[in-house]
């Protein structure tokens, strides 16, 4: 059997082929020059696997789509507060190219704007021989899992008409949110814009953001979990310029779009999109990529504002072995958070007090969050209080060595059956 995914997806890009609305960006001389026609669609599983379609390998400036990986740089060097210092987080309702700052604190009022997106350039680190912008194709490559590089033409071109975002490199230099000159500082910024991907490297990035962080190809966890997750909610509010509002409640997932065409989606937990399609609406957001986007929403039912109901089924089996049915097994399965620890401990709560050893096994819980962790614990304080053994398998180990500080008696990292076997030969019926 062929997985219809792709036949899917070209069955969404033929539907918009007819759609020629929008222009060509000629504010960089560069990009007016691109083939209107080109149409190209990727879809990234967290678990790394990539369909995509169209004008899939053909490549164009990354342009605004680099403005939340700078940040998530920015983030991961500094700290979210020492950023948030910087670089406010509110929905500006204005164009990318506002020259404008929030009036109460004189910052950029987020950095998917370009106020806010030259500042976060000038907080990626910068080394003697590696720029700022070189810093960040680095991270891109590692992200995108190739070795990209920078278009110097799209570059060169956007250098030559570069007055509007010089004029807010010097208003953030005046009010001192730039501490650097801010000729350098847009130069790299615009370096930044000029990194050349395709909807394969875009989906792939998105999808890293989609996993929390983690890159799942090579098991590596690139972003902390409260960088992604700060980034994707920037990119919620913010990240479609003067749309955002509208994007929300009719694609509704964390997105950013570039004027050379492209847009990359972030529905976490699941997948990363990403389109390119040149010509661009009044926004300047790709028009077809808009209308990609929302069909596959729908289609996919990939509304954040929908949410995604607990699977509702922690425990997967209960059963009673042993010497008078004295050890009692819960084989738990599927995703530890709020709701199914409260439904975990409420069916704990069945359990009568005695000196039985309930055994909780992980090693089908494929995501444990910290609220997950903290419950399961008390969960197991409660069950000792009431006179039982308790024992904690983590054969895959899911808990982190921080989470099982202080608990070496509780967690033991051994396969159910292994351990069954070792404690029935200890207590034979
Ligand atoms: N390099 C472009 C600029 O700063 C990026 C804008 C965009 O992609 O929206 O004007």
């Amino acid at each position: 059997m062929k997985t219809p995914v792709p036949d899917y997806l070209n069955h969404v890009l033929s539907q918009c082929n007819s759609n020629d609305q929008g222009q060509l960006a000629d504010y960089i001389p560069e990009l007016a020059s691109a083939d209107p026609n080109k149409l190209a669609i990727a879809l990234a599983t967290i678990d790394g696997t990539i369909y995509s379609i169209g004008d899939d390998d053909t490549e164009f400036t990354i342009q605004s789509m680099s403005k939340p990986f700078a940040y998530a740089l920015a983030l991961k060097h500094h700290g979210i507060s020492a950023v948030l210092a910087k670089v406010g987080v509110e929905p500006s309702g204005e164009a990318f190219n506002q020259i404008s700052l929030d009036a109460k604190h004189k910052l950029p009022k987020n950095p998917m704007i370009n106020s806010g997106a030259i500042t976060t350039h000038s907080l990626i680190p910068v080394k003697k021989k590696v720029s700022r912008a070189e810093h960040l194709r680095r991270f891109l490559s590692e992200l995108a899992g190739r070795e990209l590089s920078f278009d110097e033409q799209v570059y060169q071109s956007e250098l030559d008409t570069a007055f509007r975002n010089l004029s807010i490199g010097y208003m953030l230099r005046t009010v001192g949110v730039l501490e650097e000159d801010p000729i350098d500082i847009v130069h790299g910024y615009i370096h930044q814009c000029a990194i050349k991907v395709t909807v394969k490297d875009l989906a792939n990035m998105a999808s890293v953001l989609a996993n929390g962080g983690l890159q799942a190809k090579t098991g590596k966890r690139i972003l902390e979990r409260d960088v992604a997750r700060q980034v994707l909610s920037v990119m919620m509010t913010c990240g479609m310029y003067d749309a955002a509002g509208d994007w929300l409640t009719s694609v509704g997932i964390p997105a950013k779009s570039g004027v050379a065409g492209g847009i990359i989606g972030v529905l976490p937990g699941q997948v990363g999109l990403a389109v390119f399609s040149p010509k661009l609406d009044e926004h300047g957001n790709s028009a077809r990529g808009i209308e990609i986007m929302e069909q596959l929403s729908q289609d996919m039912g990939l509304h954040l504002m929908e949410g995604t109901p607990s699977a509702q089924t922690i425990v997967q089996n209960r059963y009673q072995i042993g010497k008078r049915n004295a050890i009692v097994v819960y084989e738990l399965r599927g995703v530890l958070q709020f709701t199914e620890s409260e439904m975990l401990l409420r069916i704990l709560q069945d359990e009568p007090a005695s000196k039985n050893t309930i055994i909780l096994d992980l090693t089908n819980i494929s995501l444990i969050h910290n609220v997950g962790v903290k419950m399961l614990f008390e969960g197991v304080n409660r069950l000792k209080e009431d006179g039982h053994n308790v024992v904690v398998l983590d054969a895959e180990g899911i808990l982190t060595e921080e989470q099982c500080k202080g608990r070496k008696r509780i967690v033991v990292k051994q396969d159910l059956q292994e351990y069954l076997k070792k404690v029935l030969k200890k207590d034979p019926k």
